[in-house]
């Protein structure tokens, strides 16, 4: 006999407040401020002043991202987005250009490489919900010049795979680790992996200053051209590098935002260390549980833990799924469900799917550049939407401590045991 469940009357396994979604600014305390009021004492707040530069904030924060990735260069920008931008357009691709992108990832993705007048071109992702290397494969196109693997939820993609894929066609491979700072893959720290890594620093990532990005690469071209996308003035504030100037824009990081970010840098360890742990006791007791199938995690240890996924019989069983184990006081969702307009999957992209560009030329599709053709439908990616729609999530906070992942155990299993059986 199972337990009674929540939804027919039985006992809800947890109820009463759960935790935040957020992670960084749930840890916000002495350090932060002591962060930002040291920069209003400077009266410092714009980090190419000439007057203080050797004590810069944005300056200190790329030390720490140089030495914690462990690449050559490291350049503070404004958010995840202008990171990618600057990747894009530092890597050399622009216009005529297609970037390979996955079919679930925030769509920023594929607005920064619109956003640098290329081509994005959506590949299909796999049972780790990360960009397939197979697909990946059979997306190239003659004109297809780099690819953008997104580690979502904190989960390394397939990257061994993706980087041979890469480098037998010769695309330039820009990781997207904006979901999955502090996070690695077979030893590696993501973003070191593909030629530019590109991190965010928004609220809803590992840590936060609000907003804030940071580029990373090894290549010396690569970053002065980041450099150049990031600030159109740069060459009078750092010299030209060597390379011919090009117009770039303004995505330069405040002070303020550096020093929060720096003060959030120094508690990533420990953020990382309890997501981590908090979810291998969740997967250690949930496997073999019949009835569901866990995400399929490239790197188990490398994974930041920030959520818990996994995947129910059918659509259908996952929305119930779901409905029934939030009933029984676990807050959890699934990830695809075609009722919300979900900005992380590709048939939500509007925009993308119409080639609707800022102005009726609708740039870069159809102003000159692109002599390739791309086609984007609403079903073009059916492995994607069939594991995203059988899968359930379950946000995880580093303030979780062992019985709390021991409820959501309890939880699943009782779901599972009361639905799926
Ligand atoms: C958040 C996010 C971005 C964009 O970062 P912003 O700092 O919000 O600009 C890009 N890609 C992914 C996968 C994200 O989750």
């Amino acid at each position: 006999m199972s337990e009674r469940l929540a939804i027919d009357g039985g006992t809800p396994v947890h109820s009463g407040p759960w935790f935040s979604v957020f992670h960084g600014s749930e840890e916000f305390a002495g350090e932060e401020k002591e962060a930002v009021l040291r920069v209003l004492a400077k009266k410092r707040v714009f980090r190419f002043l000439q007057a203080g530069a050797e004590d810069s904030e944005a300056a200190r924060l790329e030390d720490a991202y140089r030495d914690f990735v462990g690449r050559q260069f490291a350049l503070a920008v404004n958010g995840g987005t202008s990171a990618l931008v600057s990747a894009v357009v530092g890597a050399g691709v622009g216009p005529g250009d297609e970037v390979i992108v996955p079919a679930y990832t925030y769509i920023a993705t594929p607005a920064a490489v619109l956003a640098a007048r290329a081509i994005p071109l959506i590949c299909e992702v796999d049972s780790s919900l990360n960009l397939d290397p197979a697909d990946l494969e059979r997306k190239i196109t003659p004109y297809t010049k780099a690819v953008i693997p997104v580690h979502m939820r904190g989960v390394p993609a397939r990257m061994d795979e993706i980087m041979g894929v890469a480098r037998r066609h010769g695309l330039l491979v820009v990781e997207d680790v904006a979901q999955a700072n502090g996070g690695m893959y077979r030893g590696r720290m993501l973003g070191s992996i593909g030629d530019i890594g590109c991190f965010s620093l928004q609220q809803y990532k590992v840590i936060t200053a609000g907003e804030g990005g940071m580029v990373v690469t090894d290549e010396d071209r690569f970053y002065q051209r980041c450099l150049m996308q990031h600030d159109s003035a740069v060459r009078f504030w750092r010299g030209g590098g060597g390379i011919p100037s090009f117009p770039g824009e303004n995505y330069r990081l405040s002070e303020l935002s550096a020093a929060l970010a720096l003060a959030q840098f120094g508690k990533m360890p420990s953020i990382l260390q309890r997501l981590r742990a908090t979810k291998a006791r969740i997967v250690s007791q949930l496997e073999g549980v019949p009835g569901i199938q866990l995400q399929d995690v490239p790197d188990p240890e490398g994974d930041c833990g920030v959520a818990l996924i996994f995947f129910c019989p059918s659509a259908d069983l996952a929305k119930r799924f779901s409905a029934v184990l939030k009933a029984e006081g676990i807050p959890n969702g699934t990830v695809y469900d075609n009722t919300i307009p979900d900005r992380h999957i590709y048939r939500n992209w509007d925009y993308v799917l119409a080639k609707r560009g800022a102005t009726p030329v609708n740039c870069p599709w159809s102003c000159g550049a692109y002599k390739g053709k791309v086609e984007y439908s609403e079903d073009m990616c059916p492995q994607s939407l069939g594991y995203l729609g059988r899968a359930v999530l379950v946000g995880l906070s580093q303030q979780m401590t062992p019985t709390h992942a021991d409820l959501v155990v309890a939880g699943i299993r009782k779901v599972a045991e009361g639905l799926l059986r």
